[in-house]
């Protein structure tokens, strides 16, 4: 419920403030109203006529096809499509008139009929040819693998065995992967939504949806645990304006109209309808990144591989690292195990891991809530950076677990650092009057061992030093 509360007026700006803000005002309206209407298109003699003798073109949409568009309870045609036909019309003098229709098949069949003379966003295809005229692109939209976050990237489909991919039953996505990738399982489903859904429920294990959908319908349904995970280049949905065969002159006007609009043009009309409001309650570090990646690909309008370049470089930057304390991940870490592993067998040179786990963190929970715990997290993660070497890597592999591998190390000195941490965080003020503690269990690699069993070992010495009396370090 509102409360009413009446607020004392906050002091206003004084004499030169009004005026700066009066101009700045001004300003910002000029700007909007440029922007809105910016030059209206040169039309030829014959464009000019073909306007003052026809009235309103009718138009057909997709009803249901959100965000790109649908008609909404009143009536009116929304989304991105509707808002790019708006700038064609204000700057061509279309004026479009909206054929209401159940579906997209029944604007299909209406533009066949004649009962609309213009079809919003679709693409080309040689059967569409047969009856419409198409405009150049109005909007550009790549088509993107999505898969579980802890997929790898997808630089070659061809190269991957064994794994599957959803479509919505029907597309002509589907016939062309199922012709060109023969190495990839294809599953169908009946919708979009269940589409994402199957990967995030790891019934796929990846489908190949349009980027703007995909980047809505992850965010609204707060499927979050999907990314971005590639790109085919040729597979991108061109989307156009078809006009009915029998009026080549309106194909024309309305394509000068498209070509009016400006990269920036779209990428504002893009994030105004992908930058939908996410219920409460849902992981914000994950809506940020899906949001602040998708910025970075639509926000600057329709440069997709550029975009896509940057884009994917700060997904894969976020999937190898821990979103609350920004150290690398369980999956980075183990990655870089492997890795430290395999060199250090090789060049027979020393190598050990220490596991820390924060003692009674239950507790500390209890004392400051969940948030206050992620804070502590935060601060004990800053801690741990500050005081490992810099030949090292600290990462989190578990709720208030950490795992540090230490290069060209051996186990005496593994011990003298877990010490160190140990001594640090003990030092550290987490809570006013209150002093923490850490378990740390260290085991240096022996000949031939696999990461797993010397992950075990340090296990081991931390459950020894758990079961000891905790605030140690124990080696095995
Ligand atoms: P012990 O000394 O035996 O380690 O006791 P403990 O209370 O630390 O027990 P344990 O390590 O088993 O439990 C860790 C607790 O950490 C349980 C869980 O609620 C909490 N936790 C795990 N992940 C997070 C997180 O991301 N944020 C917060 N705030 N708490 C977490
Ligand atoms: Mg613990
Ligand atoms: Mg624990």
């Amino acid at each position: 419920m509102k409360s009413i509360v009446t607020h004392r007026r906050p002091a206003g700006p004084t004499g030169w403030g009004r005026v700066r803000i009066a101009a700045i005002l001004v300003g910002v309206f000029l700007f909007a109203v440029r922007s809105a209407t910016a030059e209206p298109v040169a039309l030829s003699p014959d464009e000019k006529a073909y306007l003052a003798v026809h009235g309103p073109v009718t138009l057909c949409v997709d009803p249901d096809w959100v965000p790109f568009e649908s008609i909404n309870a009143r009536g009116e045609h929304e989304g991105i499509a509707a808002d790019l036909l708006r700038l064609v019309a204000r700057r061509t003098g279309v004026v479009f008139d909206l054929v209401p229709t159940r579906d997209w098949d029944e604007s299909l069949e209406a533009s066949k009929d004649g009962r609309c003379q213009v079809l919003s966003f679709l693409n080309k295809t040689p059967a569409r040819d047969e009856w419409l005229l198409f405009t150049e692109p109005i909007f550009n939209d790549s088509n993107v693998f999505i898969t579980r976050e802890e997929h790898p990237f997808i630089d070659d489909p061809a190269g991957l065995a064994g794994e599957s991919i959803v479509f919505p039953r029907g597309t002509s996505m589907e016939e062309r992967v199922r012709a060109e990738y023969p190495n990839l399982g294809i599953l169908t489903t009946d919708s979009e939504m269940d589409a994402l859904s199957m990967v995030s429920d790891r019934k796929a294990d990846m489908t190949m949806r349009s980027l703007i959908i995909a980047a809505y319908t992850i965010k609204k349904e707060g499927l979050f645990n999907l990314k971005i995970a590639g790109r085919l280049p040729n597979y991108a949905n061109n989307l156009r304006l078809g006009v009915v065969g029998t009026q080549p002159v309106l194909r024309d006007i309305l394509d000068k109209g498209v070509a009016s609009i400006t990269p920036q043009e779209r990428g504002r009309i893009v994030n105004e309808h992908v930058a939908i409001n996410v219920q409460t309650g849902l992981d914000k570090a994950l809506v940020l990144k899906i949001g602040l990646a998708f910025a970075l690909v639509a926000g600057l309008g329709l440069a997709w591989n550029y975009k896509l370049k940057k884009y994917n470089a700060e997904l894969m930057r976020l999937s190898r690292t821990d979103l609350l304390t920004d150290l690398p991940n369980r999956r980075q870490v183990m990655a870089r195990l492997d890795e430290e592993l395999g060199r250090a067998s090789r060049s027979h040179r020393p190598f050990s891991v220490i596991i820390l786990d924060i003692d009674h963190f239950t507790a500390v929970n209890d004392r400051l809530g969940h948030q206050g715990g992620d804070r502590f997290l935060i601060a004990f993660a800053r801690v741990l950076r500050e005081t490992v070497r810099s030949c090292d890597l600290a990462g989190r592999i578990g709720g208030e677990e950490f795992l540090v591998l230490c290069p060209e190390t051996d186990q005496g000195q593994a011990a003298q650092l877990a010490e160190r941490i140990r001594a640090a965080v003990a030092g550290h003020a987490f809570e006013p009057g209150r002093r923490h503690s850490i378990s740390a269990g260290v085991a240096a690699l022996l000949p031939g061992e696999t990461a797993d069993a010397l992950l075990c070992r340090a296990d081991d010495a931390l459950y020894r030093c758990k079961e000891g009396g905790r605030d140690k370090v124990c080696v095995l």
